[in-house]
């Protein structure tokens, strides 16, 4: 499943997306020129990555264990230095305060990230997270896109290492569309049923309300009546050239609404909202 959406090109899509999406949503333009940014760090470290032909220790039919300081932790201080020169205020003043903390203080905000069960769950700030989830993202993308694929998976979190999905996507099939959830961390998208709460496993499809705004055709946000979670999911069947992971970043008035509804989102995006 997993090899079939496989992402591992992905990162100039996301770059020109991002480019593109924050000169037409004035209201995200900031965040997607940030996030911009940092999609080129993270290119740069997939690339560095896939030339050098990275092999982890351990084997990969899952997310390893412990990730690997010896090789990226000399690539840590590229990311701080691109987040104090771009960054909102607060992340570019923790950037250069992390900056002088040193490799021990770095190393240990990745170990408690890597370690922790869901991206938002490493008992860290969200400004910490941010840092660690940056830095962290491409690597574990580069893993997943070595491991096999799997099928016959249905579970809510990731096949490959076990994160939350930060959406879901609807890709064409047929006269409809199925859907899929796409990994926080490694990227990984695998089938997911339709009617079924990702959060509690509700399957009443009345206890599962979709809302749409004019303004975002293409993005649904996805509640559950029963634990009150959401997720946005980025439909392409209206608009291919989409790139999820960018969209849902720019549709930050879904976010503040689903929020007003008191829905609480099943997980953060790499800039905390
Ligand atoms: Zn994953
Ligand atoms: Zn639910």
């Amino acid at each position: 499943m997993r090899s079939a959406f496989a992402t591992k090109s992905g990162w100039d899509q996301r770059i020109a997306r991002a480019g593109e999406l924050s000169k037409s949503y004035s209201f995200a333009s900031e965040i997607l020129s940030f996030y911009r940014e940092i999609a080129l760090f993270q290119k740069a470290l997939y690339n560095y990555l896939e030339t050098s032909a990275y092999r982890p220790v351990e084997n990969t039919s899952n997310l390893p264990d412990n990730w690997d300081a010896f090789v990226l932790l000399p690539h840590f201080q590229p990311l701080l230095y691109v987040t104090s020169r771009t960054g909102p205020k607060p992340l570019a003043q923790l950037a250069s305060e992390l900056s002088d903390a040193g490799t021990t203080v770095w190393e240990q905000l990745l170990n408690d990230h890597w370690q922790a069960e869901h991206a938002d769950d490493d008992g860290s700030s969200v400004s910490d997270s941010f840092f660690a989830h940056a830095f962290l993202q491409p690597y574990a993308e580069y893993l997943a896109a070595q491991a096999d694929s799997v099928s016959n998976y249905t579970l809510a979190v990731c096949p490959f290492c076990f994160r939350r999905p930060a959406l879901g996507i609807l890709r064409p099939e047929g006269d409809g569309a199925k859907r899929s959830l796409l990994c926080s961390l490694c990227s990984t998208e695998w089938e997911f049923r339709r009617i079924v709460c990702p959060a509690c496993g509700e399957q009443d499809v009345d206890r599962l309300p979709i809302y749409t705004a004019s303004e975002f055709e293409h993005i649904r946000v996805e509640a559950c009546d029963t634990c009150k979670v959401y997720i946005k999911t980025v439909d392409l069947t209206k608009n291919g050239r989409a790139v999820p992971v960018v969209d849902e970043l720019a549709a930050i008035p879904l976010t503040l609404w689903a929020a007003e509804k008191g829905y609480r989102k099943l997980q953060a995006n790499l800039l905390g909202t």
